[in-house]
């Protein structure tokens, strides 16, 4: 038999994989630990199972699917990784280090459809959705070189569109979520969209306490399908509906991300028509981040002044505004930059 990936298999399940492979079912509660916890990736070093039982575990599992094939880090800390899944696909995820938390930015999918103006990551085309276990094995890697080992944060923020794979997404927030996984909380966790309207609703039943941000980048359609192409499918109006009906049911705040892009997005007419579609949300605040400039892109961040007066009308119309630095902007930083190098 071939030998399967550990972590497809919930506790309860592997409690019942080693009864009946004659082994003490309590055993399964000290594996889960050595994986999630403390991210160990060989069975024979889990030094409190009997020997009998780590060789059986070697026989019949595997605990990491991912393989390194870059790592590149940044002179702010922020480290990236390029890692290989088994069928040779490649994504990248991403430790962004800042001042008491240390978050991991995961992928959901290799490649990505949705084809975002400003993103690389939807240039070489859509492959696959990633399974739940290999977005676990991007964190336990992320675990593994973090300061202390230690992920305070994660985002769903890396190659793919979270929602438009969202079974696999939602067991993968689960066992991240679990104190017997790797016991992060869940209001310690973003699920980063560019606007899927039905997975917005479908999330905002999950009773789950996970952060919700929309990637907008405009306040009127012309614009926003003009660098979002998903706008066409899903227009602004029914998006910000789709937004208010999950602040209603939730009673969670929405960030909502902006990056703002030179000479498409970035003018006072843009924050005019952002700050027009926002103000009927209760519970909202907008982070505001000039784009990195991608050369196959074609895109450029505003000047310094233009970036300020944009943010000046959003705080004077009354929304609640972060304006952020890109990081890691030495080491190939916007989204699927990084595995563009490498696969095209
Ligand atoms: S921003 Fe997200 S949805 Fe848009 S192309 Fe990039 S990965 Fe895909």
């Amino acid at each position: 038999m071939a030998a399967r990936d550990i972590k497809s298999l919930t506790l309860k399940e592997l409690e019942e994989v080693l009864n009946n492979l004659g082994e003490k079912s309590f055993h399964a509660q000290q594996v889960f630990s050595w994986i999630y916890q403390k991210a160990v990736a060989d069975f024979a070093a889990m030094s409190d199972l009997p020997l009998g039982l780590r060789r059986v575990l070697k026989e019949n599992f595997y605990i990491r699917g991912l393989k390194l094939r870059k790592r590149l880090k940044a002179g702010d800390r922020t480290q990236k990784f390029l890692l290989q899944l088994t069928d040779r696909n490649l994504l990248e995820a991403v430790i962004i280090p800042a001042e008491g938390r240390v978050t991991g930015c995961i992928s959901t999918q290799a490649g990505c459809k949705f084809a975002c103006c400003f993103c690389a990551s939807g240039l070489l085309g859509f492959k696959r959705n990633l399974t739940a276990t290999e977005m676990l094995d991007e964190v336990l890697y992320l675990k593994d070189y973090a300061p202390q080992k230690r992920l305070t944060h994660i985002v769903f923020m890396g190659t793919g569109e979270p929602f438009d794979n969202y079974d696999e997404l939602l067991k993968a927030v689960r066992t991240i979520n679990s104190p017997q996984g790797l016991n992060i909380g869940s209001r310690r966790m973003t699920i980063s969209t560019c606007g899927i309207i039905p997975g917005i609703k479908k999330l905002a039943e999950e009773n789950l306490q996970v952060e919700l941000s929309v990637s907008l980048h405009a306040g009127d359609d012309k614009t926003r399908s003009l660098i979002m192409p998903i706008n066409k499918k899903y227009h602004l109006k029914e998006l910000i509906a789709a937004c208010r009906y999950y602040i209603a049911q939730t009673n969670r705040q929405i960030t909502f991300e902006y990056i703002l892009i030179k000479d498409i997005n970035s003018d006072l007419q843009n924050a005019i028509n952002l700050s027009k579609i926002l103000r009927s949300l209760k519970l909202c605040k907008v982070n505001v981040i000039p784009c990195n400039p991608v050369k196959e892109l074609k895109v450029e961040p505003p000047e310094q002044e233009e970036i300020l007066s944009f943010r000046k009308h959003l705080l004077k119309s009354g929304l609640n505004v972060t304006l952020r630095t890109p990081r890691g902007e030495d080491i190939e930083a916007a989204c699927g930059q990084l595995r563009l190098r490498y696969e095209k």
